[in-house]
């Protein structure tokens, strides 16, 4: 039996309301147990003095660009800059070449995430054959080989019909719809937050309705059919209301936040920043507090990065030209503890909350905490000591980031999965020995800076 014992730590488990030190013994892969003390011999001891010892982080939208895109990220390369940003179970959108539609698409994200990943990697599958928006996918079929919600995340889906008809098969399978809420009439040919920054840089804009309206469709189609409908990247303040008003009565609509929504105004397009330039876009102060409003009350259930990596040769462009997305995994945690712990606007056990048992329960899943018997996926967080975010600290194959040269609170020392070291941040000492060999029991420092 391999038996991992981290000691010293400060466990924070919001989904048991703990926040304070505490040992944690790893058996076999599983959390086996969580006390003030353990003394266990025969057992591999990392001392993790200094550290908070958080359940690993899920990110339920993420961009991974293999098959297809392999240029600005693959599975592996994706799965460690989640690794990187204490991530231990992300899903990973459909919107690659080919789109994933069909069992043979799932089974490739599946059993490429198994040989060359280092986390759990769940498969998202398309609503419409190739994201046409014109052909429901066999949703039963593709449940039953490991897809774990669908969406035509980057192609909203137009046709009222076709939504419909997917919330009602999506209702009888018991999974969500994740939704990219735009109406692409509206949106045409924008390029970013349609007011009066983009006037002045002379941008063509989109307007803020093009998200809301299609949020209140889709939650009017949630209220008709009883199905699960699950807003993306919620970025304006209108869409907030028509989310809070369809909960408020009774439709089951769920909804994410990214971490670039809740930092950032389109003022950081000025100077044709080219990392400022995402869908949806950068909004206005207003909406920026109404995003951190609606996560505070609990309109909003989780943060997602919907981390989207793409080459520098993309995104080195004219602005115009430039493809839509940043990427998020490994400054997602560091971003937000900085703007909000940091601040005291928030409790660290609030963000982890939201980054951990939040997307869980969007997913009905028991995910996200330290009780004993779960797979033993967490994540060592160095807090409070101030790092300059660089260029090298990029896990990521992109390097599409909005946050280099970015000092920062906060920094993921290590990631488990199933009781194994997938991590250790670069700038910190390395474990003395590999995980896993119980020979001997040992001592060794974790990531003392
Ligand atoms: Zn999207
Ligand atoms: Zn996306």
């Amino acid at each position: 039996m391999s038996r991992l014992l981290i000691r010293n730590g400060t466990i924070i488990d919001p989904s048991q309301g703990i926040h304070r030190a505490m040992d944690l013994l790893v058996e076999d892969g599983k959390i086996s147990a969580l006390k003030a003390r353990i003394d266990a011999s025969d057992v591999e001891i990392i001392d993790a003095s200094g550290l908070h010892v958080a359940p690993g982080f899920i990110d339920i939208h993420t961009h991974l660009r293999e098959p297809g895109g392999e240029g600005s990220e693959t599975i592996e390369t994706g799965t460690r800059a989640a690794a990187a940003g204490g991530f231990t179970t992300i899903y990973c959108m459909p919107n690659t070449t080919p789109v994933c539609d069909s069992e043979t698409g799932v089974q490739y994200v599946l059993s490429r995430a198994a040989s060359h990943g280092c986390i759990n990697v769940v498969p998202v599958a398309a609503i419409t054959k190739g994201m046409q928006g014109e052909e429901l996918t066999n949703f039963g079929r593709l449940m039953n080989c490991g897809a774990g919600a669908f969406s035509d995340d980057g192609r909203p889906v137009m046709n009222a019909e076709i939504m419909r008809r997917a919330l009602e098969y999506t209702k009888l399978l018991g999974i969500p719809l994740f939704e990219h809420c735009e109406d692409m009439n509206l949106t045409a040919e924008g390029h970013m937050n349609e007011g009066v920054v983009s006037a002045r840089l002379g941008i063509k804009g989109i307007p803020r309705v093009s998200e809301s309206v299609m949020v209140s469709r889709n939650c009017a189609l949630a209220a008709a059919t009883g199905g699960h409908l699950h807003v993306c990247h919620v970025s304006t303040r209108e869409s907030v209301d028509a989310i809070r008003e369809a909960r408020r009565n009774g439709v089951h609509v769920t909804a994410e936040v990214s971490p670039h929504h809740l930092t950032m105004t389109e003022e950081a397009v000025i100077g044709y920043n080219t990392n400022a330039k995402m869908k949806p876009p950068l909004c206005e102060k207003a909406d920026r507090d109404a995003l951190i409003v609606a996560l505070e009350d609990g309109t909003i259930d989780c943060i997602a990065t919907d981390h989207a990596p793409h080459s520098a040769q993309a995104k080195d462009n004219v602005f115009d030209a430039a493809p839509f997305g940043i990427i998020g995994m490994e400054t997602a945690f560091p971003v937000l503890y900085t703007s909000f712990v940091v601040t005291k606007r928030w409790t660290l056990d609030f963000l982890v909350e939201k980054m951990t048992t939040g997307p869980a329960r969007v997913m009905n899943r028991e995910w996200g905490t330290l009780r004993p018997g779960v797979a033993a996926d967490f994540t060592l967080l160095e807090l409070g000591k101030s790092a300059k975010f660089e260029q090298r600290h990029i896990f990521s194959k992109s390097k599409n980031c909005p946050w280099v040269g970015a000092t920062m609170k906060a920094r993921i020392a290590a990631t488990f999965v199933n009781g194994k070291q997938v991590f250790q941040h670069p700038d910190l000492v390395a474990p003395s020995s590999p995980v896993g060999d119980v020979a001997k029991p040992r001592e060794r420092k974790a990531a003392k800076a």
